[in-house]
């Protein structure tokens, strides 16, 4: 029998790979978007399911509306709940990151709850949960983070991306304890690069790649360090985890961790010198001076810029049989997308 699968999200950077991999296997689809009238979000998944032996079914939902969850969930096996403002350009963090988030989160799962049909669910997490700022890594005495730590040093006031990820994250697993219904398996993701299917997400990852190849950091770029994974890499995660009767917990996703440097080096090793490619770190100093221009403040500067970050992402391999795609590969298959989109020439 076909399986039945709701993605959250399904419209965004990510959600569109794990669709297109739920329809190329044969699953029914179920994509909640926030305006059925809205084609153009999710035309591209109409498209997808031509192509392929699955079928998509659209419905409208809200994360904000308490219950809209509740007959996209009706039938449906199991759930990937990935939607979730990825956005670091917002006034009020509680109304655009965390009430999405955390609300979001509780809609979703009290709508598997109810369904009477979900028996699992996944949940999009990601190394945000895991760790607030760089420096948190020494701070806490360690050589790397794994599944073990929580990020306890976002806030409101301070990262509030990471902080509206990890309120999600505890929230969840404090209601898959509450209740024997439904498994949570949950991926973190690191920084997530790659080609995007759909042109109007609004994602971060999307956005940096842009301001890297069109120049914003060519007089220097902040030393920071990032775990990278590759978008279609996460989406496979996300399928094995829902695959696999074996997977459990929390899976940390990352290909190598870098700095930003590192990748626009990586980037420069293909292209040459055919973009506007930063070569060389702002000093931390001249960050703190101009740390505006980037979105930063002193206490983001002083905790993350010139701190090393690791990560052990050895479960994702081991457990879900995860094989990471190179960078290389990545950052080349997202610049063609770029062209062909027209973002870049
Ligand atoms: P994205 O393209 O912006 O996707 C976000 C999705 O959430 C979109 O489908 C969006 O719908 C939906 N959404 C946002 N607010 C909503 C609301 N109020 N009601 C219903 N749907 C709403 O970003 P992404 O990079 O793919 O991120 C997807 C997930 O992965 C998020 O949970 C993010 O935290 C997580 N993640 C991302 C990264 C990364 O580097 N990209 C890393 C780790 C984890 P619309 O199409 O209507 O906007």
């Amino acid at each position: 029998m076909k399986k039945t699968v709701m993605v959250t999200g399904g419209t965004g950077y990510l959600g569109g790979w794990v669709v297109k991999d739920l329809l190329e296997k044969g699953y029914t689809v179920k994509v909640p978007v926030r305006d059925k009238n809205k084609e153009s979000k999710y035309a591209f998944l109409k498209d997808l399911e031509k192509e392929s032996k699955g079928s998509l079914v659209i419905f409208e939902a809200n994360l904000l509306d308490e219950g809209s969850f509740d007959e996209a969930a009706k039938g449906c096996d199991a759930i990937i709940h990935m939607a979730s403002p990825f956005t670091l350009r917002i006034k009020d963090p509680q109304k655009e990151l965390v009430d999405p988030a955390l609300k979001g989160t509780r809609n979703v799962l009290n709508a598997a709850s109810r369904s009477g049909t979900v028996s699992k669910i996944v949940l999009t997490s990601s190394v945000a949960a895991v760790h607030g700022d760089s420096i948190d890594m020494t701070e806490q005495g360690l050589s790397e983070f794994s599944e073990k730590q929580f990020n306890e040093t976002s806030s409101l006031k301070h990262q509030p991306y990471s902080y509206s990820k990890v309120l999600a994250e505890k929230e969840a697993w404090k209601m898959a304890e509450g209740q024997d219904k439904w498994k949570l398996v949950v991926i973190n993701p690191s920084f997530v690069m790659g080609p995007s299917l759909t042109e109007s997400s609004n994602s971060e990852s999307l956005n940096f790649m842009k301001e890297m190849m069109s120049g914003k950091y060519k007089s220097g770029v902040p030393e920071l360090q990032f775990g990278f994974v590759d978008v279609r890499d996460v989406a496979k995660a996300h399928i094995l985890a829902l695959e696999s009767d074996k997977a459990e917990g929390r899976h940390i996703l990352v290909e190598r961790t870098m700095s930003l440097l590192d990748f626009a080096n990586l980037v420069r090793e293909k292209y040459g010198d055919k973009y506007k490619l930063p070569k060389s770190n702002t000093p931390k100093f001249m960050l703190y001076l101009l740390g505006w221009m980037f979105g930063f403040n002193a206490r983001f500067i002083k905790r993350n810029v010139g701190h090393p970050l690791s990560f052990n992402a050895e479960k994702s391999k081991k457990n879900l049989g995860l094989k990471y795609t190179p960078m290389e590969k990545t950052a080349e298959d997202m610049i063609t997308q770029m062209q062909d989109f027209g973002i870049i020439s």
